[in-house]
Parts: structure tokens; sequence; C-alpha cells
């Protein structure tokens, strides 16, 4: 299900409004203001697991909330703390920016003031200072396809079961885990997954306007079945110690660490925040029928300029990183023979990576290779097969391992333990 996109389509971006653009769930904090916290708090909690439907939620949630003052709920959510990132980006693209909430008018227009966008959301009759019916409840959806259908490209960010069908709708979709963890029904369809204010502005920016400098796609999405372990080969441990952890600790100094997940999903994410926060996790939802060259292609769309591919069971000397990082353009990574099931490397006079080959060659495709964001395509198959296209092309010579089969496994134990200083 790859979507399409237009470079000539105005891009709209429509937040969520709890929990994405607050720092806190509003009605949570109404009810806590007023004393309703367990009736509440037991119906919000049922809605967000799915066990009640949203809108019958929302319907019983109106109804204990309606005996109290309008005025007064919406002078305590005028106060609430947003994001002052986001704000700054809405209010900087207030052409592009629109919310999106399930929340009366009547209650969240002091937060909408403060945003200088447009404000979709539910509205009420109010009757004496109290809501006395719902007039309407909105669907997020409807939002997404009149945007679409009026020619444009929309992204959605949200954070919360109520967002499914709109994310679903959206031609880009953004979980959003800056407050909570992401409803799991979102996590099931999301294109990108944040836990970071600063890694979701980041990913606004390079949505909006392509940006240069180097994004590095670390694929972590496959099932291992070659290893055996029954685990994806990023939460496999050498001594003790996971091998995405490895990967975190050469890429600290890159900003842009984006990471294609797809089987363990969940375990990946939390072995990542277990070190790092501000990376962007990019899903492989087809991960089961897909291979590395369909994660490299997920992983840079909206990345900057160059996009270094790198497969979560590749493991460079440390020494080396900086290099492949650094390189000026595009190349392709190769090292010494030294694999069970290795795909060759083939050069040409100038030295240059002439083809691949799975029966012989020079060298040894390890990975990593860095290519130009323009030039990766769809494909279903391996990275290799999305760089052939491109050769002839300059080859990057690197220590370096992968952890195709058991045999691999036992060799990378060595190889770490060679490293000078291994930690
Ligand atoms: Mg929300």
């Amino acid at each position: 299900m790859m979507r399409k996109q237009s470079k000539d389509k105005k891009i709209i971006f429509i937040f969520d409004l709890d929990g994405t653009v607050t720092k806190q769930e509003t009605l949570p904090l109404i009810a806590n203001a007023f004393n309703v916290h367990d009736e509440i708090n037991t119906l919000t909690h049922q809605t967000v697991s799915g066990n009640i439907p949203f809108v019958e939620g929302f319907i019983q949630r109106v109804s204990i909330l309606g005996r109290f003052d309008v005025n007064e709920i919406r002078e305590l959510l005028s106060n609430v703390e947003l994001f002052e990132g986001i704000v700054d980006f809405i209010n900087v693209h207030k052409d592009q920016c629109a919310i999106a909430t399930g929340n009366c008018s009547e209650w969240v227009d002091g937060i909408a003031k403060r945003l200088d966008c447009e404000c979709y959301s539910s509205s009420a009759v109010v009757e004496d200072d109290k809501i006395v019916k719902l007039k309407s409840i909105l669907k997020k959806e409807d939002i997404v396809k009149s945007y679409q259908a009026r020619g444009h490209q929309v992204v959605f960010i949200g954070d919360g079961n109520n967002d499914m069908e709109a994310m679903r709708e959206a031609d880009v979709s953004i979980a959003c885990g800056l407050v909570h963890y992401p409803a799991n029904s979102i996590l099931s369809i999301a294109d990108y997954c944040v836990f970071e204010e600063v890694t979701l502005l980041r990913l606004l920016q390079q949505i909006n306007q392509p940006q240069l400098g180097n994004s590095v796609v670390l694929s972590c999405a496959g099932i291992g079945s070659r290893l055996g372990l029954a685990k994806t080969k990023a939460l496999i441990e050498i001594e003790g110690k996971k091998l995405i952890h490895f990967q975190l600790d050469v890429f600290r100094q890159v900003e842009d660490l984006r990471v294609v997940i797809g089987y363990q999903a969940r375990s990946v994410i939390e072995a990542v925040l277990e070190l790092r926060k501000d990376v962007l996790f990019v899903y492989n939802h087809d991960y089961f029928q897909t291979k590395t060259g369909t994660s490299y292609y997920l992983g840079s769309r909206h990345a900057n300029e160059y996009c270094v591919a790198w497969d979560g069971d590749l493991v460079v000397h440390p020494d080396d990183v900086d290099k492949c990082i650094d390189f000026k353009g595009e190349y392709v990574g190769c090292s010494d023979i030294v694999s069970e099931d290795a795909v060759f490397i083939k050069t040409d006079d100038k030295g240059r990576v002439q083809s691949f080959s799975v029966e012989n060659g020079d060298y040894e495709w390890s990975g990593p290779a860095k290519i130009k964001r323009c030039n990766i395509k769809y494909l279903s198959t391996n990275v290799y097969n999305q760089i052939e296209g491109l050769l002839p092309l300059p080859f990057l010579k690197i220590r370096a391992q992968d952890v195709d089969t058991y045999a691999d496994y036992k060799n990378v134990i060595q190889f770490i333990k060679s490293w000078p200083n291994e930690k």
C-alpha cells in the first residue's frame, strides 16, 4: 500500500489536539478540577483501550462534564500547557495547518485562540452556561478527506484511538508518543512514530521541504529467519549487549537517525528508548513480504538529501563508522570476504563498484551505502538491488561483519572482541 506523492500538491498538516499539541489530556484535567475524575478516568481508559467505541465514550463523558459551567471549563483549558515548538510550527505555517479535535469547541476555544490556524471540533448546545446536548461530533477522517478532495496532500499527527481513521486516510501519518505511549491501533497503521518534540519538528520540516545533509536509515524490521534465534536481529545480544545498542553507540553524533521497524516493533522501540528518545521510528508494516530494500525506501521518505543505508545486523568497526557517514556523495560499502552467505562485489579498473554477484567477486557487499534520496525507489527486494541501477559507484572499503547465520553470529563476537577499548 504505497501512497502516491506529488510534488505539486499543497501539503496540509492536521494535528490532533489532546496529547499531541497539549502537554496533558484535557478531559482528565477537567475531571480533576471538578472532582469527577474516577468516573471520567474509567471511561477514558475504556475508550483509549478500545473497549468502548470513541463516540459512545465521548457522549457519556460530555453528559458528566456538561453539569459544570462552560465558562469555567473554557477558562481552565485556556491555560493548559502546550508544546511550544509545535505551536510555533503551526503559527508559522498557519495556511498549511489545522487542528482536528473531538472535544467541544465550547470548551477548547481558549486553546484554539492560541493557535493561528483552522480548528475543527465537535459542538454542543449551551443553555445557562451549561452544555445541554451535543450538536455534532467531529469525524476527523472527514476533515482529511475534504482536504484531499481539494487536491491537497494530508499529513495527520495524532496519539489516540480516535485518530486512527484519520491516520488511515491521510497520505502520511505520524503517531505521537510525547505525552503517553501511542494507542496500539494507530501504531498498526502509522508511517512514523516519534517520542520527542524535536523529532516531530524535524520530520515536519523534512516533509514540508527537502532538507540538506545526511540521514541514517537503520533497518531493523526483519524476522531474522536465517539466524534461527526467533528474534529480530536488532534484539539479539552480543556479550550481554543488544545489537541495537551497539548501533546507537556508533550513531551518537547522527542527528537524523531513522530506525525502520516491523517484526517485534514494540520491543525494538523499547530497546531504543532505553538509550535514546529522539530517534525517528519508521514502520515497514509489510516486513514479512518485503526485504531491506523496502525498509531503506520507507526510511528514506522525507529524509535529508543523502541517506545512509545500514542494516540492523551490520557491525562496522567503530574507527570506520565516521567515514561511512561523512563520505562525500554516493558510495557502496564493502569489506574483505568473511561471511558464510555473502553477496560479492566486482570492481572495474577505475576501482569503482561495477556489479553485484552471488557467485564470486573481489569483495563482499557488506553495506552500508549512501545514496541520494531522490534516487531511492520503492522495491520489494534488497538494498543492493536498489543500488544496481545506479552503478558504477565509488566503493568504500571498511571492516565490517553482518549477522545472517549462526556462524556469522559467533564471528561477530570475535570481531567485537578485537576492537580497541571495546565498551
Ligand atoms: Mg489525542
